[in-house]
C-alpha cells in the first residue's frame, strides 16, 4: 500500500433541495452503543470518503429504528457527543438571565471543521447569541431536565435540522418538546436568507460563481 502520485480533484456543484424529503421538521437520531465514526489519529477531520464507509452500518441501524440519522460519540469513552451522520451538532442552553447560549463539541481531530459549523458560529455571534465551544455528553443531552432547550444538526447539504428526540439501547429521549427550536429556526431562516440573497452578507461569504 503506497499513496498514488497522481490525482484528479473534481469538483461536482450543484443546486441542492432540502436534504430531507419531509421538509422542515425534527429528526429522530439514534445513538449506537457499538459504533464509532472517528478515531484519535485517523482522518475524521477530513472531508474523506472512506469516512462514510465506516458509518453506513450504524446508518443501517438507524433506519431500522424508524431514525434518521447517527448520533456519533467518542471513540474513547463513547460517552461525549461528536458529530450527527456527516453534520456538525450543536445544542442551545440557557445562561443565568434565560438568554440562549449555543454549545458545540470543540475540534478535537476526530470532527470536521464544517463550513456551516463555523458560520453558524458567526452569524449566532452577530445575533447576540454566544457560542461555546465544551464537551457535551450524551448523558447530558438525553437528561430531560430542561437544561438542553434545543439541539440541531447542520451542513451544506442539510443547512440546519432541527432534533427531536434521541435513541440508546435505554430508549427515547424527547429534546425539550421534540419541535424545531426557536433559536434553530432563526439560524436557518439568517443563513437561507443570506444564501438565496434576501439578506446582505454581512460575513464576506457569498461569491459569484457564474454570470447568468
Ligand atoms: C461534510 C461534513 C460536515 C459538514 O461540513 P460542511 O462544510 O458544513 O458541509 C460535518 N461533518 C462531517 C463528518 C462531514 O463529512
Amino acid at each position: 500500500m503506497r499513496p498514488s502520485w497522481e490525482y484528479l480533484f473534481a469538483v461536482i456543484a450543484s443546486p441542492v433541495d432540502y436534504f430531507f424529503a419531509d421538509g422542515y421538521q425534527a429528526i429522530d437520531v439514534w445513538c449506537a452503543p457499538d459504533h464509532i465514526r472517528a478515531a484519535p489519529g485517523g482522518t475524521g477531520a477530513a472531508k474523506c470518503a472512506g469516512n462514510y464507509a465506516g458509518s453506513l452500518a450504524a446508518n443501517a441501524e438507524a433506519l431500522a429504528r424508524g431514525c434518521h440519522e447517527v448520533l456519533w460519540l467518542d471513540a474513547r469513552e463513547h460517552r461525549w457527543v461528536e458529530e450527527l451522520g456527516a453534520m456538525n451538532f450543536f445544542c442551545v442552553t440557557r445562561d443565568r438571565t434565560g438568554g440562549p447560549v449555543l454549545a458545540t463539541p470543540r475540534l478535537s481531530g476526530t470532527i470536521l471543521a464544517g463550513n456551516t459549523r463555523g458560520s453558524l458560529i458567526e452569524l449566532a455571534s452577530a445575533l447576540g447569541i454566544p457560542t461555546v465551544q465544551r464537551p457535551i455528553s450524551l448523558e447530558e443531552l438525553t437528561a430531560g431536565d430542561g437544561r438542553v432547550t434545543e439541539a440541531f444538526t447542520c451542513g451544506t447539504a442539510a443547512s440546519v435540522v432541527p432534533i427531536g428526540a434521541v435513541t440508546t439501547d435505554s430508549g427515547r429521549s424527547v429534546i425539550a418538546d421534540g419541535r424545531p427550536g426557536e433559536v434553530t429556526t432563526r439560524l436557518r431562516d439568517e443563513l437561507a436568507a443570506i444564501q438565496y440573497g434576501d439578506r446582505a452578507d454581512r460575513f464576506g461569504w457569498m461569491h459569484t460563481v457564474s454570470v447568468p
